[in-house]
């Protein structure tokens, strides 16, 4: 589903040619341009302006390693699945909102049609001519609406439908991410755990002899010890 749904966006802003694109690029790792060229059958330069324009929507993210023999550098590209989705969320909504503002309009709005020219008149360009066509000169019959209402209601719900299945995507997306974040946050406690412990070996090393040094001083210091116990450190 998920590759379904961004395959859709990649192709909405970048056309057909990168249909193939989401196949070939991770949401983890980044792949080499030249990979993603080959396999898309381009030149590195078509692939590029496709990604670039993607990447002007902040879908595709890259980095970028210098060949240090020829000089030049070399990209890799990788998909950002949450901005995707989120990007694909509300171009639905704003469709949403569009075929909804159609609905209200048929509800509460006349239409006239002229049957021989199949044209289609509002209620105000209808009352300017008359209700005669401009192009025939037939009177023009006020329309049914009711078959468009029930066409837009379809669409209406098959959006409904995308968006559920978006923000099942999100939700799976987020957990993916919070998942990562906790393993994350747990290496590094178990690593600070693991450096908390050896400065405290290493203190319990030294403990004995920095007692001795601190008896010593305490006693009567002694430039000797002093520098001894330091030079030791
Ligand atoms: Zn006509």
């Amino acid at each position: 589903m998920l590759k379904k749904l961004l395959t859709e966006i990649v192709t909405s802003i970048a056309g057909k040619q990168a249909e193939q694109i989401v196949d070939l690029l991770d949401g983890e790792k980044y792949v080499n341009e030249f990979l993603i060229a080959k396999k898309l059958n381009l030149t590195i330069n078509q692939t590029r302006n496709i990604l670039y324009k993607i990447s002007d929507e902040g879908l595709v993210s890259f980095i970028r390693k210098k060949d240090k023999r020829k000089g030049w550098y070399t990209y890799f590209w990788k998909i950002e699945v949450m901005k995707s989705l989120e990007f694909l969320r509300e171009a639905i909504l704003k469709q949403m909102e569009q075929v909804q503002h159609q609905i209200k309009s048929r509800e509460t709005k006349e239409f006239y049609t002229c049957e021989t020219c199949n044209i289609e008149f509002n209620e105000e360009t209808a009352l300017v001519h008359n209700f005669i066509c401009n192009e025939c000169g037939n009177i023009v019959s006020r329309k049914d609406n009711s078959p468009a209402i029930k066409e837009y209601n379809k669409e209406l719900d098959k959006l409904r439908k995308e968006l559920e299945s978006v923000d099942d995507e999100i939700k799976i997306e987020k957990e993916k991410v919070e998942k990562k974040k906790a393993k994350e946050m747990k290496k590094e406690e178990r690593l600070a755990k693991k450096e908390k412990e050896k400065k405290k070996a290493e203190k319990a090393k030294n403990a004995p002899k920095k007692e001795k040094a601190k008896v010593k001083k305490s006693a009567k210091p002694s430039k000797k010890s002093v520098k001894k116990t330091k030079s030791k450190k």
